[in-house]
Parts: structure tokens; sequence; C-alpha cells
């Protein structure tokens, strides 16, 4: 069926496209918005702009007018039918409007404030888009800001332009240019549009002022114009239906309710449609396909239209029965006579599926819970390139059973007993249950917040496990002794340090050949309490500095004169664990080269191999040689 569609596609019958606004907060977004869909009052009541269920519908006359200041000649032709321009800005509805793994934005505004370049939130929409490889244009906002502009009421950009002062010229061109080296640091070629000439290599930067309107009919002529050049053939119309759930809400007297965008097809009351939900593929019935009630109907009782049918593209709620699972991003099909219900189930939740098969399969990582589909996909693919693992995923608020589900990561990675949820509510009771088990939830509205809140949560968990392995973290050092001023408890040395550093807590041992086996023994001395030169206690002692006093306590402590001879030399005393400790948390600390290079030999048991066999005489008891090397030998 799909095939057969697809043939019966013609250059003659395109369908309206869709058009998405992206960007950081504040840069204008709901604003540029709001003067997109404003009637121009000069020139007469645009006509025939449709307020949709999340979206707006510009049907070709009102482009028509819209356009009209920067296409007085008239030469610019109109080829689509209207422009159906998504209501809600943001990441939420691009990464929803999703088919196949392909958006169905046809073509997006990415809104930069002209005075604060590109921010984090723009550089997330510049992936998605690059991602979806969806075409998109730049409105370079706020550009009344630029100081002493003198504006002209939704005016084209250039006629405004050219009425500026010296002054402004100059500030607009160093302000273009910053954001042309910044798209280009970006890896996207940039021009202002009146001077790009391939759309298909350079993203058209279009100044606008929201404020006034100005450069909007620029940004209007462009989107067409790009949609015409570029996509003529993903718009041609398609007789199958392609449409996805935009939102799920619950309205008073309907029931749950989904708001639905068709990009493609005709649906009608009574069909038959599939689609996924949290606990399972949905199939019901469209019980009603409703558009808002135009404004000077609205003192009649019902706030919607009922509709027979609706033909692509545009938005519509539809009421139907079960709908309360339904997930937002989700595909909707709707059964033909000729499709089999059950392939379509696991058509729709093979999306779900999907991403499922992109988590860890170690086992090991954070849960990540969403409020839609698309938002989970966009938040797993952030994650990804962040390098974070996930080991599970959720759609929809936080319940007890996914803080269980993370909290199961307290025994096998302890810093991945962590939820990262973007956009959704989190349950009183779950709440509790992780503060209890100590299973961190993050929630934040965007994306790029929870990556600060999980790299801040691993860098707090390291800082404390550091705090906590002090007392492993052994420097290797090998100190000759000069002069024993106190035998035992406790003992007190003078030492050069000949190779590594000597620093307090290290604990130190001397190396024996056992008169009657012929074995090598470590006998372990105790810590370093304190290291004093010239009566001056000091952090730590480096090789070849000044003789040092040394202080050494601890339990069991053998007696110079007994186990202990005045000439033993004294090493610091190594074990796996501290060259674990080590590598872990003081890979970065100077000296730590040399240092790891011991370690790396040690690792691969040459080392103490070799050295062993240089020095000839004696034998490590087998089994104790794991357990620690003496360094620098
Ligand atoms: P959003 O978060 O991207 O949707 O941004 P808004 O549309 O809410 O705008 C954020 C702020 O910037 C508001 O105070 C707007 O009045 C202001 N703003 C938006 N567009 C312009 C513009 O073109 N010029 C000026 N001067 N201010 C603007």
């Amino acid at each position: 069926a799909h095939e057969e569609a697809l043939a019966a596609r013609s250059k003659d019958d395109l369908r309206s496209p869709i058009c998405c606004i992206l960007g950081h907060v504040d840069t204008g977004k709901t604003k540029l918005l709001d003067k997109i869909r404003q009637t121009n009052v000069q020139e007469g009541e645009a006509g025939g702009i449709t307020q949709q269920i999340g979206a707006t519908y510009f049907p070709r006359e009102a482009l028509e007018q819209k356009t009209a200041v920067v296409n007085k000649d008239g030469k610019f032709q109109f080829k689509v039918p209207g422009l159906l321009v998504i209501d809600t800005p943001g990441h939420e509805s691009f990464s929803n409007l999703r088919s196949r793994g392909s958006s169905l934005c046809n073509i997006a505004i990415l809104v930069v404030d002209i005075m604060h370049g590109l921010e984090p939130q723009t550089l997330e929409s510049m992936r998605m888009l690059k991602e979806r490889k969806t075409p998109f244009i730049v409105a370079l906002n706020k550009i009344d800001r630029l100081y002493s502009w003198k504006k002209i009421d939704n005016n084209g950009f250039q006629d405004s332009l050219a009425m500026q002062s010296k002054g402004v010229h100059q500030e607009f061109e160093k302000r273009l240019n910053d954001t042309k080296l910044a798209f280009a640091a970006e890896g996207f070629n940039a021009e202002v549009f009146y001077e790009n000439k391939d759309m298909r290599r350079y993203v058209s930067l279009v100044p606008t002022s929201a404020h006034t309107g100005e450069g909007v009919p620029d940004l209007l002529k462009l989107l067409v114009t790009l949609t015409q050049e570029r996509m003529a053939g993903s718009l041609m119309y398609l007789s199958e239906v392609e449409a996805t759930i935009l939102e799920v809400k619950v309205i008073e007297g309907l029931g749950t309710t989904i708001d639905v965008i068709i990009s493609n097809g005709v649906i009608r009351e009574g069909d038959r449609i599939v689609l996924c939900g949290t606990d399972g593929p949905i199939a019901t019935n469209i019980r009603a396909l409703l558009t808002p009630a135009p404004l000077r109907e609205l003192r009649l009782k019902s706030a919607y239209v009922h509709n027979k049918e609706c033909r692509a593209a545009l938005g519509v709620k539809i009421a139907a029965n079960d709908l309360d699972k339904a997930v937002a991003g989700s595909r909707l099909l709707v059964v033909g006579p000729d499709d089999d219900e059950e392939d379509l189930m696991d058509d729709v939740m093979a999306d779900l599926q999907q991403l499922l098969s992109k988590i860890s399969t170690t086992g090991r990582g954070v849960s990540v819970q969403a409020s839609t589909l698309g938002s989970l996909e966009a938040l797993l693919k952030f994650l990804k390139d962040s390098k974070i693992p996930v080991a599970n995923i959720g759609i929809g608020p936080v319940f007890k059973r996914d803080v269980m589900m993370a909290g199961t990561m307290l025994e096998k990675a302890k810093e991945y007993a962590v939820m990262l949820c973007f956009d959704v509510k989190v349950d009183k009771e779950a709440q509790q249950y992780a503060d209890e088990n100590g299973i961190k939830i993050f929630t934040a509205d965007i994306i790029y917040h929870l990556f600060d809140n999980f790299t801040a949560h691993m860098k707090e968990l390291t800082e404390q496990k550091k705090e906590e392995s002090k007392l492993h973290a052994v420097f290797p050092c090998v100190l000759h002794p000069i002069q024993v001023f106190n035998k035992k408890d406790p003992i007190v040395v003078g030492v050069d340090v000949v190779d590594g550093n000597l620093r307090p807590l290290t604990p130190l041992a001397i190396v024996k050949n056992n008169a009657v086996t012929g074995l090598k023994e470590i006998i372990p001395i105790g810590r370093v309490t304190s290291i004093e030169r010239e009566h001056k206690a000091i952090p730590i002692c480096k090789k070849g500095q000044p003789s040092v006093a040394v202080k050494i306590e601890g339990p069991n402590q053998p007696m110079y004169g007994r186990q202990l001879e005045d000439k033993d030399i004294i090493y610091s005393y190594i074990s796996r664990r501290s060259i674990d400790t080590l590598k872990e948390f003081y890979r970065d600390e100077e000296q730590d080269d040399e240092v790891y290079e011991e370690y790396l030999a040690y690792k691969d048991n040459r080392y103490d191999n070799q050295r062993q066999q240089k020095r000839g005489s004696g034998k490590w008891p087998s089994g104790k040689r794991q357990e620690w090397i003496p360094p620098f030998w």
C-alpha cells in the first residue's frame, strides 16, 4: 500500500509544509510566532489564517499578503497551498514530530538573539536539526535593540536597514560577522539571506524583530522559497495517512484526548487507529475529530468544531476510548481495509523497542525518564554523545517502581543510582523512596541541565571517595636510613628520600630474607605520622631533598635492634588497592607519569620478576608477591 501511495504522488499536488520554531530560551520564539500570526491591520484581514490544534495554518493568500512588502513586483510565485506552523516552540514539539526515525517537520526556524549569539540550547537545537536532516533558516532576532535603530513596522529588512545610521550599520555588520563565525565553529556555513547564493550549502540568516515585525516578511518568503526549491519531493501529497501525536491531554467532557499533527493523507471520523502506549499498543476508533471553534463562534457552547474528515497538513484533537496511556511522539496509524491490525501494532511499538535496544548492554547506567517518545529519543541521543551510560528508560511521570529500578544500581554501580528526568513530574511517594534509599532524582526541562546535574553529582562522588581513599593512596618512595632516633613506639628515624616522594600517612615496610626459610618477607613498620626538617613539620619530602626525621607509628611495631637493622632500606608499602586508588583519583597529579609507569610495569607482572631476578638472592613466597612490591628497586 505504501508503494502504491508513493507512485500516485504528483508534483502538482503539493501539501502544506510543516514548520517548527526552535532556539534558546528568551530569544523571542513566542513573540515571533505571535508576530507571524498577527493580522496586518493596514492591509486588511489576512485571508483565512486558521487556528488549529497545536498549530496555525496560513493559506497561500495569507502568505501572499504577509510577504507583499518584499514581493512588490509580484514576481515570487507561491506553489505550496499554505504553511502549517507548530504553535508550541521548542525542542519538544520538534522531537515529537517524528515518523520512522525521520522528522515530520519539513522546515524549521532557529531563533538566535542577535545580542547574545549562539547559546547552549541553540547548539542543542542545531544538533537535533542536523541529526534529523531538517533544513532550517535562522531568525537573527531583536534587531530593534541595535543602538539607535529606527523602526518601520512590518517592513522588509533590507529596506529598513537602508534607513539606518552609519553606527547601526557598523554594529549590525559586526554582530552579523560574529554570528557567522560562531556558526562556522559549529560546522555550518551561514550567510545573510540576501547574499546567500546557495541555500543547499549555506544557512540563511534573516535579521528580524518580533517587536516591530521587521524582517518577518523576509522570513516567511524565505521559508516558502526553501520548501519549494528544496523539498517539492517530500511535499507531494500522499494518500496514505502520516500522523504523529504531539500531546496527550485530559479535557473535561471528552476524557483523555490526543493532539495530532496529520502531515499526510486524509483522516476520518470513525477510523480505526493504532498507536503506542506506555503499557503496550493501543487500538481504538476515532469518536471525534476536533478543531478549535473560530473566534466569532466562541459564544457557542463548545470550544470545538466536529469534522467528518481532515486533510493534511493540519493539527486536530482526537477523542476516542482507551487513550489514557497514549505516548506523545508516537506515530498514529490508520487501519485500512487491507491492513492487519496486529502488524500495525508491532509497527508502532517498534519505535519504543528501538529505543530500548539503544540502552547499555552491561546493565550499568543511569535511569532516564521523559515525557514523550520524542524527548526520550532526544535525551538518549544527547546522553550517548555525552558518554553517560543508560540502563533503564521510561515515559511519563516517575513512580516508585521506576525509582526502585534505578535503585538496583546501588549494588552494581552506586554512581548510577540516578534518575535523569526530562519534563516529567515526580510522584511524592517516589521522591520519598528515593530520599530514603539514596537515589538521586534530577529533573529539568532543558536537556543539557541534566548533563550539568549529572556531572556535578559524579564530581561530588569522586571527591567523597577521594577523601575516603586518602588512607589507601600510597605514593611510592624509597628511604635510606641515616640514624635511628627511637627504636619503637614510635619509631623515629632520620632518612634520605632516594626515590619518589614521602608524604604523611604513607605505610612503610622493610623487606628481609627469612633466615630459616630463605624466602623474602615483608615487615610492615607502621604509618608516617610526621615528617620534620629542623624541627619543623613539612607536608612532603621529595627525592633528593635534604634529610628529614620521620615518625612512624602503628600496631605491633617491630623493633630496631631485633627484627630491624639500622641499615635496612625502607619502602612505601604498596598494595594492589593503593595502586587502584592512585590510578583512579590521582592520575592528574604531578609526578604521576613516573609513578604511573611503575604501576603499569607492576600490572604486567614483568616488573617484579625482572627486578627480583636482578637481585638474585631470595624468593618471594608464592601468593604474597601479588600483594606488594617495593618500588624503585
Ligand atoms: P522565548 O522564550 O524564546 O519564547 O522568548 P519570548 O518570546 O518569550 O521573548 C523573551 C523576551 O524577549 C520577552 O521579554 C520579549 O518581549 C523579548 N523579545 C522578543 N523578541 C524581541 C525583539 O525582537 N526585540 C526586543 N527588543 N525584544 C524581544
